[in-house]
Formats: C-alpha cells, sequence, structure tokens
C-alpha cells in the first residue's frame, strides 16, 4: 500500500475510484454525479453498473467488462498521462468486493495519484428494500459483509459456518447461486432452520426482487424464483417480527446526545 499519497503532475488530476451505488441513478453521492460528468474518460464495470448513470455524460466511455487488469490499467494510465479527468466506476461501494486494491497498487508503482469516493453499497440498498434494521438491540448489534467461497476461496477460519455461530446479521454477496450450500452451511454453523432470510435480487432498481423466507425454506423459494445472480442474501434474527425489545435511542429516558 502507498505510504504517501503522491500528488499529480501538473496539468494531470487524480483518477478516481468512484462508488456508483447499487443501480438506482439517484443512489449516487453529490460528489460522484458531479465527478461523472466532469470527466473525460470512465471505465465503468458493465456487468452491475446501471448505464443510466451514463446518459449525457460528455466523457468516453469504455466498459470493462470484457477487460483484464492491465486492459483496465492502461486506459485509467493513458487518460491521466493526456491530462484528462479519469474515472473508474464501481457498482456499490469500492471498498467491498470491488477489486480496487490490486488497481491502486497497479497506480502506486507508477506513482498515479488517486482518490477514493464512497457509494452505497448494495448492502444497504438491500436492508432499504427489506427495511430492517440490522442492528437491532439485545438482538444483534453486528453486521458481517461476506461470501460463500467459489471461483475465490474464503479463509477457511470465516466460513460461512464458522460466521454463524456469532447470530449476527448477515449480508452474503455473490453467493445466491450457491444457495442451498449457504443454507446447509448456515445452519450446521448455529443458525435455527427458522431464522428468517431474504434474497434482494437488483436492489433499487426497476425491476428488483424480494423473496422472503426461512433457512429451511429459501432454496426452495429461490430454485422457483428467476433469481440467479446480482442479489444480496440477508439473514440473521433481525429480520424476524418478533422482537418486541426497542431501541433505548428514542426512550425518553436516554440521553439526546446521538438522536
Ligand atoms: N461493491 C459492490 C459489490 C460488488 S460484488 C457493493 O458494494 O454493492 C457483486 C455482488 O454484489 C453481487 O453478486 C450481489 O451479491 C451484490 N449486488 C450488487 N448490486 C446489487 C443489487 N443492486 N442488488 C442486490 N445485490 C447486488
Amino acid at each position: 500500500m502507498q505510504t504517501a499519497q503522491s500528488q499529480p503532475e501538473s496539468g494531470c488530476h487524480s483518477v478516481v475510484f468512484l462508488g456508483a451505488g447499487p443501480g438506482d441513478p439517484e443512489l449516487i453521492t453529490l460528489k460522484g454525479r458531479r465527478l461523472l460528468d466532469e470527466a473525460d474518460v470512465i471505465v465503468y464495470a458493465g456487468s452491475l453498473v446501471n448505464v443510466a448513470l451514463l446518459d449525457g455524460v460528455k466523457a468516453a466511455c469504455h466498459d470493462s467488462a470484457s477487460l483484464d487488469l492491465e486492459g483496465i490499467m492502461a486506459l485509467l494510465a493513458e487518460g491521466y498521462k493526456q491530462g484528462k479527468k479519469v474515472v473508474r466506476l464501481h457498482t456499490g461501494d469500492p471498498a467491498i468486493y470491488g477489486a480496487i486494491r490490486e488497481q491502486m497498487q497497479w497506480l502506486d508503482a507508477r506513482q498515479i495519484p488517486y482518490e477514493v469516493i464512497p457509494g452505497v453499497s448494495s448492502a444497504f440498498a438491500s436492508a432499504a428494500a427489506l427495511q430492517v434494521e440490522l442492528t437491532v438491540p439485545e438482538v444483534t448489534q453486528t453486521v458481517i459483509f461476506t461470501r460463500q467461497a467459489g471461483r475465490t476461496p474464503v479463509p477457511e477460519r470465516e466460513s460461512l459456518q464458522k460466521l454463524a455461530a456469532i447470530q449476527a446479521s448477515m449480508c452474503i454477496f455473490l453467493s445466491v447461486s450457491l444457495i442451498e450450500t449457504v443454507v446447509n452451511d448456515l445452519i450446521a454453523g448455529g443458525y435455527a432452520p427458522e431464522t428468517p432470510i431474504a434474497v434482494v435480487e437488483k436492489a433499487s432498481w426497476p425491476d428488483q426482487q424480494i423473496v422472503r423466507g426461512r433457512l429451511n425454506t429459501i432454496a426452495a423459494l429461490i430454485q422457483e424464483s428467476a433469481i440467479r445472480k446480482t442479489a444480496m442474501i440477508v439473514v440473521g434474527p433481525a429480520l424476524g417480527e418478533d422482537s418486541t425489545i426497542a431501541s433505548k435511542l428514542y426512550d425518553a429516558a436516554f440521553s439526546h446526545e446521538y438522536r
């Protein structure tokens, strides 16, 4: 990782890694919207970014779906050296399964400066779609972002089965095609088979779909649905309606400092 951030050469602009949000073009930050409008070159992750975000931009836009790391970085570096404003547009928040680390290291090695602008992760868009609070007092105060091991391995100490023992809220990315394995691991790890679980496909898109169930029903429900990818699995006791414990935050006796 970089120690000191390099400064842009004169006439050049830092490359911007930008969070596009989960899909709805209004769910990008104001700063992100401005940077897209001012950009000369945009390299976007076409498999998930909503291209409606690119309507009306003046930039040359490149879909990175078919490019490897070198191909992507060549576009970013070339634009930078030509003094262009370059945006690398990632779905959701770039820090979560964005593969930005290798891109930043590539830029570090060439002293090309960059900045990162956060975005609304699909985890939060999914929670919003489900209208749940992931941190319910006295139920759980912890949220885990994770995934089932697939082509990308997951370290054994953080297997779903191990994480399940914590009984927190979990947002499971990149795993809906493996829903049966997910369910088996979660139950083997300690979640009760009746634990509420939901799958949100394309959260915040016009064709968003929600399937709600319990650990022992969800795999069949997903099988019956058309949901195969771009979906978030949200699971944990916080999704249950049976919790009657209210937050002390709005309790009359609680200090108002954090409201
Ligand atoms: N950086 C992104 C995640 C990229 S990994 C973020 O913060 O959201 C891609 C995975 O994210 C998908 O497999 C899916 O699990 C999830 N995902 C991305 N967009 C989504 C959306 N609109 N609705 C539900 N899940 C989504």
